[in-house]
Protein backbone atom coordinates (compact mmCIF):
# COMPACT_ATOMS: atom_id res chain seq x y z
CA UNK A 1 0.00 0.00 0.00
CA UNK A 2 1.25 3.26 -0.36
CA UNK A 3 1.50 5.95 2.61
CA UNK A 4 -0.91 8.65 2.66
CA UNK A 5 2.09 11.59 3.66
CA UNK A 6 0.80 14.60 5.43
CA UNK A 7 1.12 17.74 3.78
CA UNK A 8 0.50 15.86 -0.03
CA UNK A 9 -2.40 16.43 -2.03
CA UNK A 10 -4.39 13.94 -4.00
CA UNK A 11 -5.18 14.75 -8.13
CA UNK A 12 -7.71 16.86 -7.77
CA UNK A 13 -5.92 19.20 -4.96
CA UNK A 14 -7.75 17.82 -1.59
CA UNK A 15 -5.23 17.86 1.15
CA UNK A 16 -4.12 14.62 2.88
CA UNK A 17 -6.89 14.20 4.99
CA UNK A 18 -7.39 11.51 7.97
CA UNK A 19 -11.09 10.01 8.92
CA UNK A 20 -12.54 8.81 12.46
CA UNK A 21 -15.81 7.59 13.31
CA UNK A 22 -17.22 9.29 16.38
CA UNK A 23 -16.92 11.99 18.05
CA UNK A 24 -15.53 11.78 21.45
CA UNK A 25 -12.44 12.43 23.44
CA UNK A 26 -10.24 9.71 22.24
CA UNK A 27 -11.18 11.36 18.41
CA UNK A 28 -10.04 14.76 19.87
CA UNK A 29 -6.68 13.59 21.01
CA UNK A 30 -6.87 11.76 17.98
CA UNK A 31 -7.73 15.46 15.78
CA UNK A 32 -4.86 16.94 17.62
CA UNK A 33 -2.53 14.26 16.83
CA UNK A 34 -3.60 14.11 13.16
CA UNK A 35 -3.19 17.82 13.16
CA UNK A 36 0.19 18.75 14.65
CA UNK A 37 1.69 16.52 12.25
CA UNK A 38 -0.42 18.01 9.31
CA UNK A 39 -3.24 16.25 8.35
CA UNK A 40 -6.60 17.69 7.73
CA UNK A 41 -9.23 15.90 9.68
CA UNK A 42 -12.85 14.93 9.24
CA UNK A 43 -14.98 13.38 12.58
CA UNK A 44 -18.07 11.90 11.58
CA UNK A 45 -20.39 11.74 14.42
CA UNK A 46 -24.55 12.85 14.70
CA UNK A 47 -23.68 15.50 17.48
CA UNK A 48 -23.39 19.07 16.86
CA UNK A 49 -21.41 19.58 19.96
CA UNK A 50 -18.87 16.51 19.88
CA UNK A 51 -15.65 17.00 21.37
CA UNK A 52 -13.96 15.85 18.63
CA UNK A 53 -16.47 17.84 15.80
CA UNK A 54 -15.48 21.05 17.24
CA UNK A 55 -11.44 20.66 16.49
CA UNK A 56 -11.72 18.88 13.52
CA UNK A 57 -11.59 20.41 10.07
CA UNK A 58 -14.58 18.58 8.91
CA UNK A 59 -17.32 16.92 10.55
CA UNK A 60 -19.83 15.01 8.72
CA UNK A 61 -23.03 15.01 10.93
CA UNK A 62 -24.88 11.63 10.73
CA UNK A 63 -25.52 8.31 12.47
CA UNK A 64 -22.26 5.79 12.11
CA UNK A 65 -24.65 4.11 9.21
CA UNK A 66 -26.06 6.55 7.14
CA UNK A 67 -24.87 5.64 3.79
CA UNK A 68 -24.54 8.97 2.30
CA UNK A 69 -22.82 10.19 5.14
CA UNK A 70 -20.61 7.36 5.14
CA UNK A 71 -20.09 8.01 1.12
CA UNK A 72 -19.25 11.58 2.27
CA UNK A 73 -16.64 10.66 4.59
CA UNK A 74 -15.10 7.97 1.61
CA UNK A 75 -14.81 11.50 -0.31
CA UNK A 76 -13.37 13.81 2.07
CA UNK A 77 -10.68 11.49 3.42
CA UNK A 78 -7.69 9.17 2.40
CA UNK A 79 -7.68 6.76 5.49
CA UNK A 80 -10.29 6.02 7.97
CA UNK A 81 -10.15 4.79 11.68
CA UNK A 82 -12.46 4.27 14.93
CA UNK A 83 -12.27 6.27 18.23
CA UNK A 84 -15.29 3.31 19.88
CA UNK A 85 -16.07 0.05 19.49
CA UNK A 86 -19.08 0.14 18.92
CA UNK A 87 -19.21 1.57 15.44
CA UNK A 88 -20.95 -0.80 13.34
CA UNK A 89 -18.69 -3.30 11.06
CA UNK A 90 -20.55 -2.75 8.68
CA UNK A 91 -19.93 0.58 7.79
CA UNK A 92 -16.24 0.09 8.19
CA UNK A 93 -16.48 -2.77 5.63
CA UNK A 94 -18.35 -0.13 3.48
CA UNK A 95 -15.32 2.05 3.78
CA UNK A 96 -12.33 0.01 3.11
CA UNK A 97 -14.15 -0.72 -0.67
CA UNK A 98 -12.45 2.72 -1.12
CA UNK A 99 -10.25 3.92 1.11
CA UNK A 100 -7.78 2.52 3.54
CA UNK A 101 -9.40 1.49 6.61
CA UNK A 102 -7.61 0.43 10.33
CA UNK A 103 -8.71 -1.09 12.01
CA UNK A 104 -10.43 -3.97 10.05
CA UNK A 105 -14.04 -4.22 9.97
CA UNK A 106 -13.02 -7.59 11.19
CA UNK A 107 -11.07 -6.83 14.55
CA UNK A 108 -13.16 -4.47 15.32
CA UNK A 109 -15.92 -7.06 15.29
CA UNK A 110 -13.74 -9.29 17.34
CA UNK A 111 -13.89 -6.46 20.12
CA UNK A 112 -17.10 -5.53 20.12
CA UNK A 113 -18.36 -9.23 21.20
CA UNK A 114 -16.85 -10.76 24.64
CA UNK A 115 -17.95 -14.40 23.32
CA UNK A 116 -15.95 -13.73 19.85
CA UNK A 117 -12.80 -11.91 22.31
CA UNK A 118 -12.53 -14.67 24.19
CA UNK A 119 -12.68 -17.35 21.32
CA UNK A 120 -9.95 -15.34 20.04
CA UNK A 121 -7.89 -15.23 23.04
CA UNK A 122 -8.26 -18.58 23.63
CA UNK A 123 -6.97 -19.47 20.14
CA UNK A 124 -3.76 -17.82 20.52
CA UNK A 125 -3.43 -19.10 24.19
CA UNK A 126 -0.48 -21.05 23.35
CA UNK A 127 1.39 -18.19 21.69
CA UNK A 128 0.63 -15.49 24.28
CA UNK A 129 0.74 -18.06 27.05
CA UNK A 130 -2.10 -15.93 29.23
CA UNK A 131 -5.49 -17.18 29.34
CA UNK A 132 -8.52 -16.20 30.24
CA UNK A 133 -10.81 -16.19 33.46
CA UNK A 134 -13.23 -19.35 33.56
CA UNK A 135 -15.88 -18.70 31.66
CA UNK A 136 -19.59 -19.96 30.15
CA UNK A 137 -21.57 -18.03 26.95
CA UNK A 138 -24.96 -18.14 28.17
CA UNK A 139 -27.55 -17.30 25.13
CA UNK A 140 -30.16 -20.04 26.37
CA UNK A 141 -31.60 -21.59 28.91
CA UNK A 142 -30.11 -24.66 28.86
CA UNK A 143 -26.78 -22.86 28.34
CA UNK A 144 -27.76 -21.06 31.64
CA UNK A 145 -28.91 -24.50 33.71
CA UNK A 146 -25.86 -26.28 32.77
CA UNK A 147 -23.50 -23.60 34.24
CA UNK A 148 -21.09 -25.27 36.91
CA UNK A 149 -21.04 -24.59 40.48
CA UNK A 150 -17.02 -23.56 39.86
CA UNK A 151 -17.81 -20.55 37.85
CA UNK A 152 -19.79 -19.14 40.58
CA UNK A 153 -20.35 -16.49 42.53
CA UNK A 154 -18.80 -14.65 39.44
CA UNK A 155 -19.70 -11.81 36.81
CA UNK A 156 -22.30 -12.02 33.92
CA UNK A 157 -21.61 -9.76 31.51
CA UNK A 158 -23.62 -8.82 28.12
CA UNK A 159 -21.53 -9.72 25.42
CA UNK A 160 -22.10 -6.79 23.46
CA UNK A 161 -22.11 -3.19 24.50
CA UNK A 162 -20.80 -2.82 28.19
CA UNK A 163 -18.25 -0.71 29.09
CA UNK A 164 -17.39 1.62 32.24
CA UNK A 165 -18.69 -1.68 34.19
CA UNK A 166 -22.25 -1.43 32.39
CA UNK A 167 -23.96 -4.53 31.68
CA UNK A 168 -22.82 -6.22 34.15
CA UNK A 169 -24.15 -7.78 37.42
CA UNK A 170 -21.85 -9.69 40.58
CA UNK A 171 -23.88 -13.00 41.04
CA UNK A 172 -23.21 -15.35 44.17
CA UNK A 173 -25.42 -18.17 43.51
CA UNK A 174 -27.74 -20.17 40.81
CA UNK A 175 -31.06 -18.22 41.70
CA UNK A 176 -29.29 -15.02 41.74
CA UNK A 177 -27.11 -15.72 38.42
CA UNK A 178 -30.74 -16.58 36.79
CA UNK A 179 -32.30 -13.01 38.17
CA UNK A 180 -29.80 -10.99 36.74
CA UNK A 181 -29.99 -13.18 33.21
CA UNK A 182 -33.47 -11.95 33.32
CA UNK A 183 -32.81 -8.44 34.31
CA UNK A 184 -30.53 -7.86 31.74
CA UNK A 185 -33.63 -9.16 29.11
CA UNK A 186 -31.91 -12.85 28.36
CA UNK A 187 -29.64 -11.08 25.85
CA UNK A 188 -26.31 -12.96 25.02
CA UNK A 189 -23.74 -12.79 27.80
CA UNK A 190 -20.81 -14.63 29.28
CA UNK A 191 -20.50 -15.87 32.63
CA UNK A 192 -16.90 -15.30 34.00
CA UNK A 193 -15.45 -16.95 37.32
CA UNK A 194 -15.31 -14.16 40.26
CA UNK A 195 -11.32 -13.84 40.11
CA UNK A 196 -9.04 -12.86 43.54
CA UNK A 197 -7.69 -10.02 41.89
CA UNK A 198 -4.09 -8.52 42.81
CA UNK A 199 -3.58 -5.65 40.66
CA UNK A 200 -4.75 -4.91 37.02
CA UNK A 201 -2.75 -3.48 33.79
CA UNK A 202 -3.12 -2.95 30.48
CA UNK A 203 -0.70 -3.05 27.26
CA UNK A 204 -0.81 -0.39 24.47
CA UNK A 205 0.44 -2.15 21.42
CA UNK A 206 0.41 -0.50 17.27
CA UNK A 207 0.44 -2.46 14.40
CA UNK A 208 1.37 -1.55 10.91
CA UNK A 209 0.18 -2.41 7.65
CA UNK A 210 3.30 -3.87 6.99
CA UNK A 211 3.45 -6.20 10.34
CA UNK A 212 5.64 -3.70 12.02
CA UNK A 213 4.57 -3.46 15.81
CA UNK A 214 5.68 -1.22 19.01
CA UNK A 215 3.99 -1.37 21.97
CA UNK A 216 4.38 0.54 25.79
CA UNK A 217 5.37 -0.52 28.81
CA UNK A 218 2.48 -2.32 30.98
CA UNK A 219 -0.03 0.66 33.08
CA UNK A 220 -1.17 -0.42 36.02
CA UNK A 221 -4.70 0.56 36.20
CA UNK A 222 -6.75 1.34 39.29
CA UNK A 223 -10.80 1.49 38.44
CA UNK A 224 -13.23 2.67 41.22
CA UNK A 225 -16.74 2.01 40.35
CA UNK A 226 -15.73 0.06 36.97
CA UNK A 227 -14.29 3.25 35.77
CA UNK A 228 -10.66 3.98 35.56
CA UNK A 229 -9.41 6.18 38.21
CA UNK A 230 -5.54 6.13 38.03
CA UNK A 231 -2.84 4.83 36.18
CA UNK A 232 0.36 4.07 37.49
CA UNK A 233 2.77 4.13 34.38
CA UNK A 234 6.73 3.54 35.45
CA UNK A 235 9.02 0.75 35.64
CA UNK A 236 8.64 -0.43 39.26
CA UNK A 237 4.56 -0.51 38.70
CA UNK A 238 4.45 -4.31 38.81
CA UNK A 239 6.79 -6.99 39.16
CA UNK A 240 9.39 -7.30 36.29
CA UNK A 241 8.11 -10.82 35.05
CA UNK A 242 4.50 -9.97 34.99
CA UNK A 243 5.09 -7.23 32.55
CA UNK A 244 7.18 -8.70 30.34
CA UNK A 245 4.89 -11.41 29.54
CA UNK A 246 2.12 -9.59 29.22
CA UNK A 247 3.65 -7.16 26.79
CA UNK A 248 4.63 -10.32 24.58
CA UNK A 249 0.79 -11.70 25.17
CA UNK A 250 -0.58 -8.45 23.49
CA UNK A 251 1.72 -8.65 21.04
CA UNK A 252 0.89 -11.95 19.83
CA UNK A 253 -2.84 -11.05 20.60
CA UNK A 254 -2.34 -8.46 17.69
CA UNK A 255 -0.04 -10.45 15.60
CA UNK A 256 -2.79 -13.47 15.66
CA UNK A 257 -5.78 -11.51 13.50
CA UNK A 258 -3.62 -8.88 12.01
CA UNK A 259 -4.62 -6.09 13.68
CA UNK A 260 -3.80 -2.68 12.12
CA UNK A 261 -4.16 0.08 14.57
CA UNK A 262 -3.74 0.63 17.86
CA UNK A 263 -5.13 -1.70 20.16
CA UNK A 264 -5.28 -1.45 24.15
CA UNK A 265 -5.53 -5.22 26.01
CA UNK A 266 -6.52 -5.48 29.56
CA UNK A 267 -4.88 -7.93 32.05
CA UNK A 268 -5.82 -9.40 35.56
CA UNK A 269 -3.10 -10.10 38.39
CA UNK A 270 -4.59 -12.82 40.27
CA UNK A 271 -3.88 -14.35 43.27
CA UNK A 272 -2.99 -17.70 42.67
CA UNK A 273 -1.09 -18.70 45.51
CA UNK A 274 2.71 -18.10 43.20
CA UNK A 275 4.63 -14.70 44.77
CA UNK A 276 3.61 -12.85 41.79
CA UNK A 277 0.97 -14.22 41.13
CA UNK A 278 -1.04 -15.29 37.56
CA UNK A 279 -1.97 -13.58 34.47
CA UNK A 280 -5.21 -13.42 32.78
CA UNK A 281 -6.24 -11.43 30.23
CA UNK A 282 -9.56 -9.81 30.59
CA UNK A 283 -10.80 -7.61 27.09
CA UNK A 284 -9.19 -5.44 24.11
CA UNK A 285 -10.11 -2.24 22.85
CA UNK A 286 -9.19 -1.69 18.75
CA UNK A 287 -8.61 1.76 19.74
CA UNK A 288 -6.56 4.26 22.29
CA UNK A 289 -7.42 3.67 25.49
CA UNK A 290 -8.09 5.61 28.48
CA UNK A 291 -5.14 3.68 29.89
CA UNK A 292 -2.86 5.18 27.43
CA UNK A 293 -3.45 8.68 28.29
CA UNK A 294 -0.40 9.22 29.95
CA UNK A 295 1.66 8.86 26.74
CA UNK A 296 1.02 12.27 25.64
CA UNK A 297 3.09 13.88 28.35
CA UNK A 298 5.36 10.75 29.78
CA UNK A 299 6.62 9.55 26.33
CA UNK A 300 8.12 10.82 22.78
CA UNK A 301 5.71 9.94 20.91
CA UNK A 302 1.53 9.07 22.53
CA UNK A 303 -1.00 6.18 21.23
CA UNK A 304 -2.46 9.02 19.56
CA UNK A 305 0.31 9.49 17.22
CA UNK A 306 0.76 5.48 16.96
CA UNK A 307 -2.78 6.08 15.69
CA UNK A 308 -1.91 8.44 12.98
CA UNK A 309 1.18 6.73 11.87
CA UNK A 310 -0.11 3.08 11.43
CA UNK A 311 -3.56 4.25 9.51
CA UNK A 312 -1.57 6.27 7.29
CA UNK A 313 0.85 3.41 6.42
CA UNK A 314 3.78 5.63 7.83
CA UNK A 315 6.62 3.96 9.71
CA UNK A 316 6.62 3.73 13.87
CA UNK A 317 9.79 5.26 15.73
CA UNK A 318 9.81 2.79 18.95
CA UNK A 319 8.25 4.93 21.45
CA UNK A 320 10.22 5.82 24.51
CA UNK A 321 8.80 6.67 28.06
CA UNK A 322 11.09 9.44 29.21
CA UNK A 323 9.25 10.23 32.81
CA UNK A 324 7.75 8.32 35.08
CA UNK A 325 4.18 9.34 34.94
CA UNK A 326 0.47 8.80 36.81
CA UNK A 327 -2.74 9.52 35.11
CA UNK A 328 -5.60 10.55 37.34
CA UNK A 329 -9.21 10.55 35.45
CA UNK A 330 -11.17 13.77 35.89
CA UNK A 331 -15.16 12.67 36.22
CA UNK A 332 -17.55 15.04 36.11
CA UNK A 333 -17.85 14.26 39.99
CA UNK A 334 -15.03 17.12 40.38
CA UNK A 335 -17.30 19.55 39.28
CA UNK A 336 -19.36 19.35 41.79
CA UNK A 337 -19.11 20.03 45.86
CA UNK A 338 -19.26 18.22 48.83
CA UNK A 339 -23.13 19.49 49.26
CA UNK A 340 -24.25 18.58 45.55
CA UNK A 341 -23.19 22.49 44.19
CA UNK A 342 -21.92 22.70 40.83
CA UNK A 343 -18.09 24.23 41.40
CA UNK A 344 -15.52 25.35 39.72
CA UNK A 345 -12.29 22.50 39.97
CA UNK A 346 -9.36 24.33 41.87
CA UNK A 347 -7.35 24.81 38.72
CA UNK A 348 -5.16 27.15 40.29
CA UNK A 349 -3.99 24.97 42.98
CA UNK A 350 -3.35 22.14 40.72
CA UNK A 351 -1.57 23.40 37.88
CA UNK A 352 0.44 24.92 40.74
CA UNK A 353 2.08 21.77 40.84
CA UNK A 354 4.76 20.62 39.68
CA UNK A 355 5.11 18.06 36.16
CA UNK A 356 1.18 18.57 36.25
CA UNK A 357 -0.57 18.42 32.30
CA UNK A 358 -4.32 18.95 32.06
CA UNK A 359 -6.13 17.44 29.22
CA UNK A 360 -9.90 19.06 29.57
CA UNK A 361 -12.28 17.15 26.53
CA UNK A 362 -14.50 20.14 26.01
CA UNK A 363 -17.89 18.91 27.53
CA UNK A 364 -19.13 21.65 29.23
CA UNK A 365 -21.84 19.75 30.83
CA UNK A 366 -20.42 18.01 34.02
CA UNK A 367 -22.28 14.57 35.00
CA UNK A 368 -21.04 12.70 37.56
CA UNK A 369 -19.46 9.52 36.02
CA UNK A 370 -19.00 11.42 32.97
CA UNK A 371 -15.24 11.67 31.64
CA UNK A 372 -14.50 15.47 31.51
CA UNK A 373 -11.14 15.27 31.32
CA UNK A 374 -7.57 13.75 32.29
CA UNK A 375 -4.72 15.08 34.56
CA UNK A 376 -1.35 13.69 33.62
CA UNK A 377 1.43 13.71 36.00
CA UNK A 378 5.23 13.43 35.67
CA UNK A 379 8.50 13.84 37.42
CA UNK A 380 12.34 13.02 37.69
CA UNK A 381 11.33 9.86 40.25
CA UNK A 382 8.44 7.93 41.19
CA UNK A 383 8.48 9.60 44.75
CA UNK A 384 8.14 13.19 42.94
CA UNK A 385 4.94 11.46 40.69
CA UNK A 386 3.52 9.97 43.41
CA UNK A 387 3.81 12.93 45.86
CA UNK A 388 2.24 15.21 43.21
CA UNK A 389 -0.87 12.90 42.61
CA UNK A 390 -1.49 12.24 46.18
CA UNK A 391 -1.57 16.67 46.25
CA UNK A 392 -3.90 16.91 42.91
CA UNK A 393 -6.23 14.27 44.39
CA UNK A 394 -6.51 16.13 47.71
CA UNK A 395 -7.25 19.48 46.34
CA UNK A 396 -9.71 17.79 43.45
CA UNK A 397 -11.81 14.62 46.14
CA UNK A 398 -10.40 12.22 43.41
CA UNK A 399 -10.54 8.96 44.26
CA UNK A 400 -8.27 5.23 44.00
CA UNK A 401 -4.86 6.65 45.06
CA UNK A 402 -4.75 3.93 47.74
CA UNK A 403 -4.91 0.84 45.65
P1 LIG B 1 -15.63 -2.98 30.97
O1 LIG B 1 -15.95 -3.22 29.53
O2 LIG B 1 -16.75 -2.33 31.70
O3 LIG B 1 -14.30 -2.33 31.18
P2 LIG B 1 -14.43 -5.32 32.25
O4 LIG B 1 -14.66 -6.72 31.83
O5 LIG B 1 -13.08 -4.76 31.99
O6 LIG B 1 -15.59 -4.45 31.57
O7 LIG B 1 -14.78 -5.20 33.79
C1 LIG B 1 -14.66 -3.98 34.52
C2 LIG B 1 -13.92 -4.21 35.83
O8 LIG B 1 -14.60 -5.16 36.65
C3 LIG B 1 -12.54 -4.79 35.63
O9 LIG B 1 -11.59 -3.78 35.32
C4 LIG B 1 -12.31 -5.44 37.00
O10 LIG B 1 -11.98 -4.48 37.97
C5 LIG B 1 -13.68 -5.99 37.34
N1 LIG B 1 -13.83 -7.39 36.84
C6 LIG B 1 -14.28 -7.76 35.62
N2 LIG B 1 -14.27 -9.10 35.47
C7 LIG B 1 -13.80 -9.62 36.62
C8 LIG B 1 -13.58 -10.97 37.10
N3 LIG B 1 -13.82 -12.03 36.33
N4 LIG B 1 -13.08 -11.10 38.36
C9 LIG B 1 -12.85 -10.02 39.14
N5 LIG B 1 -13.04 -8.75 38.75
C10 LIG B 1 -13.53 -8.52 37.52
MG1 LIG C 1 -12.40 -3.07 30.98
Amino acid sequence: MKPVFPGTQSADGRPATLGVMGGGQLGRMFVHAAQRMGYETVVLDPDTQSPAGMVSHQQVQTHYDDDAGLMRLASLCDAVTTEFENVPAASLTALAKTLLVAPSAACVAIAQNRIEEKAHFTACADVSGVNVAPYAVIETLEQLQAVPASLLPGILKTARMGYDGKGQVRVKNAAELAAAWADLKSVACVLEKLMPLKAECSVIVARGFDGSVVSFAPQRNVHVDGILAVTHAYPSNMPVAQSIRARAATESIANHISFVGVLCVEFFMVDDGTEHGGLIVNEMAPRPHNSGHYTMDACDVSQFDLQVQAMAGLPFPTPRQHSPAMMLNLLGDVWFDSNSQPRTPDWQAVLALPGTHLHLYGKLDARPGRKMGHLNITGADVAAVTTVARQAADILGLPGLDA
